[in-house]
């Protein structure tokens, strides 16, 4: 892995807009476990993929919501904060630097840190919609442990969330966002969730310089210009004390 160096944060310096793909290694610093780190939601006892599926909600909804409420730990979502990384992401965005964040997180801390200009691919954990008359509520109003119904029609609720065999959301506009950068920094994920990692495939047939901070290699390290392997919040403070 190279080392954080000159050139790196020369292009963060020179970036006029910088598009950054994250993925639930950013939120790891603020307590939520990723998926496949080692200790990740994917090493425990359930296999993830089939509960946070369509199929399973369809199969059976208590039991859906129950597993999906401890894989989230939603009786915890308040207590969730932004970390060093998210802020670091917020402060470019305030001071006037085109930044614009396609994520695959659900969990709202990138608006939480104060970005705006963010795409929420895989949807947000902190609404729910009905299934029936498509209401949409704050996900909080739930948390009770009783499986969450909707107060008009009394059908259930569904996170609106994307869930396993569902489509992405606003795939197009985020690839064409990555597809004006000047800069494509991907950080916290493991490239493996489709179709979300075929945006870097495509960015890297481009001129655009690329980089990679995880503290894991992925199975797409050879396309990046930069890669640097640590923690997020640790190599973002070192960049900002640089620019
Ligand atoms: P993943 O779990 O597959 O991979 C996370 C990657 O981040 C790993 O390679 C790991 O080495 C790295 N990482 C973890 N902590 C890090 C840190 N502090 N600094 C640097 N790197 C770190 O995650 P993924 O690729 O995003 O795919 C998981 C899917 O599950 C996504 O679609 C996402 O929607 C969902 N998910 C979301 C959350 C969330 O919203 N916070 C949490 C878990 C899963």
């Amino acid at each position: 892995m190279e080392q954080l160096g000159g050139q790196l944060v020369e292009c963060f310096r020179k970036a006029k807009n910088i598009v950054f793909l994250t993925g639930a290694g950013m939120s790891t610093e603020s307590g939520i476990p990723d998926f496949r780190s080692p200790g990740g939601l994917y090493t425990g006892e359930m296999a993830v993929e089939e509960v946070i599926s369509a199929t399973y909600f369809k199969k059976d909804p208590v039991q859906f919501w129950e597993k999906f409420s401890q894989i989230f730990a939603l009786k915890l979502l308040g207590g969730y904060e932004p970390n060093a990384g998210h802020r670091f992401l917020a402060e470019l965005e305030r001071k006037g630097e085109g930044v614009t964040i396609l994520t695959q997180n659900i969990d709202g801390l990138h608006q939480e840190a104060g970005s705006r200009n963010v795409i929420e691919i895989h949807g947000s954990l902190r609404v729910c919609r009905c299934t029936s008359c498509r209401k949409e509520y704050p996900i909080a109003e739930f948390l009770s442990g009783d499986t969450p119904v909707c107060p008009g029609c009394q059908n259930y609720l569904k996170p609106d969330v994307v869930l396993y065999e569902e489509e992405v959301r606003r795939y197009e506009e985020a690839l064409h966002a990555a597809y004006d950068a000047d800069l494509f920094v991907v950080m916290g994920t493991s490239l493996e969730v489709y179709p979300v990692n075929s945006i870097p495939r495509i960015v890297a047939r481009t001129d655009i310089p690329m980089v990679l901070i995880n503290r894991e290699e992925t199975g797409m390290d050879g396309l990046f210009t930069f890669r640097v392997q640590g923690q997020i919040g640790e190599i973002l403070t070192r960049i900002s004390k640089q620019l």
